[in-house]
Parts: C-alpha cells; structure tokens; sequence
C-alpha cells in the first residue's frame, strides 16, 4: 500500500479519497477549503496543513484542481510539491486542464527525476463515489505502470492514451464531440416537436436507427425516454454547463495551438457560452434542449 498526499478535496477529490482510504492507503489530505480537510479526516484522512505538507513523506501525489493554474501553483510555485517529494516520486494529477500546462509540467517533473501522469476523468461524481470513474493517462510507460493498480481503486477504465499530455487531448475531444452530439440530439427533439411527433415515438426510431448515440440513450435532453436522465429531474446536475463550457473552452485552446479545424466545436461553445450567461451554468449540460427548443 502507497502512502499519498492528496491535494484537492471537492466534489471529486472527496469521494475519490475516500476510494484510496477503503483500497488500504494512507493519505494525507489537503484543500483550501476548511471543510474538505474535515470530511476527508472524517474518512480517514490525515489531514495535512498546506498541499507542501500533504506531499511530505508520501510515494506518490494525486491532485485533483480545478485549473491548469491552480495545478502550476501546486507543483511548482506556491506549494512547491515537485521540490518537495522523495527523488522518484510518483505525482499523477488528475485535473482537467490545458495539454500545454499538462506537458510543462510532466516536463518539469521528468527533469527533477519524477515520474508524472496527466489522468483526467470522466464519470462524474457519482463515478467517483462508485469507483469507477475513466481515467485517460499521458505520460511514460513506467510512469503509468506504478500509476494503474492505484487508479484501479478509484476507476474501472484506465487508459494509457499516449505521451505527456494525451490524456488532457483525449479528454477535449471526448467532451467536444460529446457537446456537438447533446446539440444535435437537442436539435432533433426540438423539430420533432414541432413537427408534433411523440417524444417517445422519435426516440423508439431515432434510438434503433442511424442517430443513434449516448446523449440519446443514457442521457436524453427530453424528459420521459430515459428515466434517469437528468432531464426528469429538472436538469439538476449530473455535469454542469460550466463544466461542460469550460472543457470547450479548453478544446478551443487547444484546437487554435495546433489550427485544429473545429466549426462545430466553435458553435456549441458559443451556445453553452450564451446559455450558461444567462444563468443556467448549474443545471446539467443536457438542459442545452431548453435553450434550443426555446422553453
Ligand atoms: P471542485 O471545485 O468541487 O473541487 C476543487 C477543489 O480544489 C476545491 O475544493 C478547492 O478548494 C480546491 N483547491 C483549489 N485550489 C487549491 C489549492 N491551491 N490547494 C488545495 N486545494 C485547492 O471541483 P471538482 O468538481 O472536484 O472538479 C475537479 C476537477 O475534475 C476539475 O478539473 C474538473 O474539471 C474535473 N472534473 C470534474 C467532474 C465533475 O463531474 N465534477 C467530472 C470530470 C472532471
């Protein structure tokens, strides 16, 4: 069993320590927020006083942040965690953030003589409350061979996409293509009812036939077809339209670094940008329906 500090304790990182803890790790947990720490100790977390002092004494260093900036301040400004930890140490930051930020620092970490993975997820929350969240790595093979048993705790899907950085590339295209599909679905129930055919008559044909898609079947932006989709709860989140904005905007990023051509990938930004401004960014990403049926 490892010893881990774990840096960043929300809505994913909390469960996702949990996970560790339950596996037969000893963490050391830190966030900025007060009550993080304390749910994490009620866990069974120590509970660290800086992320400097999560990272002190542990074999490996699992972050969990919301930003690229806030990954940088961490490992190399404020907290300093990369000057920190043992020589060849393992640190594996599970963020979603931008492929340019991930590689500086897998660079960075590679020159200090420690292994680095960038390994965001999906699933959600209530993935990382199950266990069994995705996780898409980048970085080296050795890196992700010590990496993968303690991500299995936390996941049931680990992926080695490629070299630093591959993981975040997979991440944006997923959550890219993923938008554009919720749009098109959303398009398509939106004319249907206009052209007054039954919601569940579309989804009986369209569900079997070639539209077929995710969006569609586990997750359909109309209520009824798909009892668990967050469109019977009022679109209650689920993955929020900021969340879903920001990984856009992170395409977009990304898409303008390497003159990636991406049109549709532009609109749908633009529409969860419109949608989330006129305060929707806390309902779930699907309700982008209401904003194209026009209700
Ligand atoms: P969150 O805002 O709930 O948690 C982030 C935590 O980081 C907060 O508790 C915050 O206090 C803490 N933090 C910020 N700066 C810090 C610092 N310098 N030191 C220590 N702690 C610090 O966000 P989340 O929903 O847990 O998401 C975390 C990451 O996972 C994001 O990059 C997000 O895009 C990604 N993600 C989220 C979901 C989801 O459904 N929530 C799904 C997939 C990926």
């Amino acid at each position: 069993m490892s010893k881990i500090g774990f840096i960043g304790l929300g809505n994913m990182g909390g469960p996702m320590v949990s996970n560790l803890i339950a596996a037969g790790h000893e963490v050391r947990a830190f966030d900025i927020s007060v009550e993080a720490v304390t749910r994490a100790t009620e866990a069974g977390a120590y509970a660290a006083t800086s992320g400097a002092d999560a990272a002190d004494g542990v074999d490996v260093v699992i972050t969990m942040l919301p930003a690229g900036k806030h990954v940088q301040s961490v490992f190399l400004e404020d907290d300093k965690v990369m000057d920190i930890v043992a020589p060849g140490s393992l640190l594996i930051d599970c963020s979603t953030i931008d492929v340019v930020t991930a590689r500086a620092a897998i660079s960075e970490a590679e020159k200090r003589g420690l292994d680095m993975l960038d390994a965001p997820v999906s699933g959600g929350i209530g993935g990382a409350q199950a266990g069994t969240l995705t996780f898409m790595c980048g970085g080296a093979e050795t890196a992700f061979a010590r990496a993968e048993p303690i991500l299995r705790t936390m996941g049931k899907n680990i992926f080695h996409a490629g070299d630093a950085g591959a993981g975040q590339a997979a991440k944006v295209c997923n959550n890219l293509m993923l938008a554009i599909q919720m749009i098109a679905v959303s398009e398509g129930f939106a004319l249907g009812d206009k052209l007054g055919i039954d919601r569940q008559k579309l989804f009986d044909i369209a569900s079997t036939a070639t539209s077929q898609c995710w969006a569609m079947t586990s997750y359909c932006p109309v209520p009824g077809p798909v009892p668990t989709s967050p469109s019977n709860r009022d679109y209650e989140a689920g993955f929020t339209v900021a969340m879903m904005l920001k990984d856009l905007l992170l395409a977009r990023e990304a898409s303008g670094e390497v003159d990636a051509n991406t049109p549709l990938g532009a609109q749908a930004t633009d529409m969860f940008a419109t949608f989330a401004a006129d305060g929707n960014e806390g309902l779930d990403f699907s309700a982008i329906f209401k904003h194209i049926a026009g209700t």
